[in-house]
């Protein structure tokens, strides 16, 4: 207790806070549920603070994903404050605001992790389940990067910046907040991030921030498989796929996330390896931004493309027939990718049925296109197999065979063949 106290007024500097005429956020950026929430925390007497990629983005001129605003009170006095809200999280507890189809994530101040034992979680005299509450000088620090730590107060509109966040906006750089090493080890879902948000804002990771990153790399395995599946979403459905597969190799992360895909990459002799990793990617983003869907689905089928072509090969050489070597192929190579991230069933056995489809459309005679048309995996069929055209694999005649035999058919039926999941939006 006395402890923590010692080193709260310690780590106690003053921060810079910019006055609204130094900055650029005005309230008719922030969404209405947000401001609603800031509005009705202050009126009843509580801070109110719009935080982390809100403020990042709106001091970029970007527009937020979503907006994550902290305040002093608790979580049940925001329970009491807004019918519409709902408590999550066993951990941290926090709140979640709905309203419409917004929802705005309301959370207290929170003190970092302290060293000291677990029996130590108490801030003036409260034990609070896993929450330590603190103030917004505490919150500060257990945030990750210093263009992340930015606070928009809607007291008085200004920018409250304890970090020199506002420096590495300005100059476009991901810099960790504290010492690097120590803050990646805490939590190596940071090392994504890192690459992730300099990825998406265009911004440098800082020499200091990045160096740490390759020699930490295998940390990537203590994170939870599920917390990585989610973030590689993240990583790979916002629009910035190509280039952050890209970074993620130059800081040797990619290969914690994808073993098998990185050695045939390295292992690759001329650039098809390559080629196709980079069109499937660049194809995720194109249909993102052409609002079209998307899904894991697909995109683990072109991850894993090359071991699985590496390991059918094997297979039937070692005189298996084809069908039978890409269902085994498929099963290996699906139990060793999720060994290092647990991508949910529902995507492998797509990625398997995509694989399946690839010999099956070699087959043209009589009625069998007909009733493959019909398959509900056709369409992502189909377009792995144009993915597999463009990369320069030698399917280019079966792939315009297919294209045009679609078009041969009645309207009805290719709209309907549709099934791709619609959820996996932009991220
Ligand atoms: P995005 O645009 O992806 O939503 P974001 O910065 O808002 O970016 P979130 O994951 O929504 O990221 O988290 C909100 C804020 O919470 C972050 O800006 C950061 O301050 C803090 N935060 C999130 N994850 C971590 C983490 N792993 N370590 C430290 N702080 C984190
Ligand atoms: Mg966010």
């Amino acid at each position: 207790m006395r402890k923590n106290h010692d080193k709260v007024s310690y780590l106690r500097p003053t921060p810079d806070v910019i006055p609204r005429a130094g900055h650029n956020i005005s309230t008719g950026n922030i969404s209405e549920g947000a401001l609603k929430v800031l509005y009705r925390l202050k009126n009843a007497g509580y801070a109110g603070y719009l935080v982390g990629g809100g403020v990042r983005d709106l001091l970029l001129g970007r527009e937020p994903k979503d907006f994550d605003v902290v305040t002093d009170a608790t979580p049940e006095q925001i329970r009491e404050l807004f019918r519409n809200s709902r408590l999550i999280g066993r951990r941290f507890r926090l709140a979640h605001v709905r309203f419409g189809a917004e929802i705005v994530e309301v959370s207290t101040f929170r003190a970092p992790h302290h060293d000291s034992g677990d029996a130590g979680h108490v801030v003036d005299g409260r034990i609070v389940r896993d929450n330590v509450y603190g103030s917004i000088d505490e919150d500060v620090w257990r945030r990750d990067f210093t263009v992340n730590a930015l606070f928009y107060n809607i007291a008085d509109e200004s920018v409250v910046d304890y970090v020199q966040g506002m420096n590495d906006i300005k100059s476009g750089c991901i810099r960790l907040i504290g010492d690097p090493r120590r803050r990646f080890i805490e939590d190596p879902v940071r090392l994504l991030r890192a690459v992730r948000f300099a990825t998406k804002l265009g911004f440098k990771i800082s020499p200091e921030t990045g160096s740490r990153i390759p020699e930490l790399a295998s940390t990537l395995g203590d994170i939870a498989p599920a917390r990585l599946f989610e973030e590689c979403l993240k990583m790979f459905f916002n629009g910035y796929a190509l280039q952050t597969f890209e970074q993620l190799r130059r800081y040797d992360l990619f290969k914690e996330l994808f073993p098998q895909t990185e050695e045939a990459l390295t292992a690759q002799q001329g650039g098809f390896p390559y080629t196709f990793v980079a069109n499937a990617l660049r194809n995720t983003d194109d249909r993102l931004a052409q609002n079209k869907p998307v899904t894991p689905g697909f995109l683990i089928a072109a991850l894993l493309w090359l071991p699985m072509e590496k390991l059918t090969r094997e297979h039937i050489a070692r005189g298996m027939n084809e069908m039978d070597a890409i269902m085994l192929a498929g099963d290996i190579v699906v139990s060793r990718q999720t060994r290092a991230i647990a991508v949910p069933r529902r995507f492998t056995s797509m990625a398997r049925d995509i694989w399946q489809l690839q010999p099956r459309l070699t087959r043209r005679s009589n009625r069998r296109p007909h009733r493959l048309i019909e398959n509900p995996r056709f369409r992502a069929g189909y377009d792995f197999l144009l993915l597999r055209a463009q990369s320069g694999e030698s399917v280019n005649e079966l792939a315009e065979w297919w294209t045009q035999f679609q078009q041969d058919q009645p309207e009805t039926k290719s709209h309907t063949r549709n099934r791709h999941n619609r959820r996996w939006r932009r991220r």
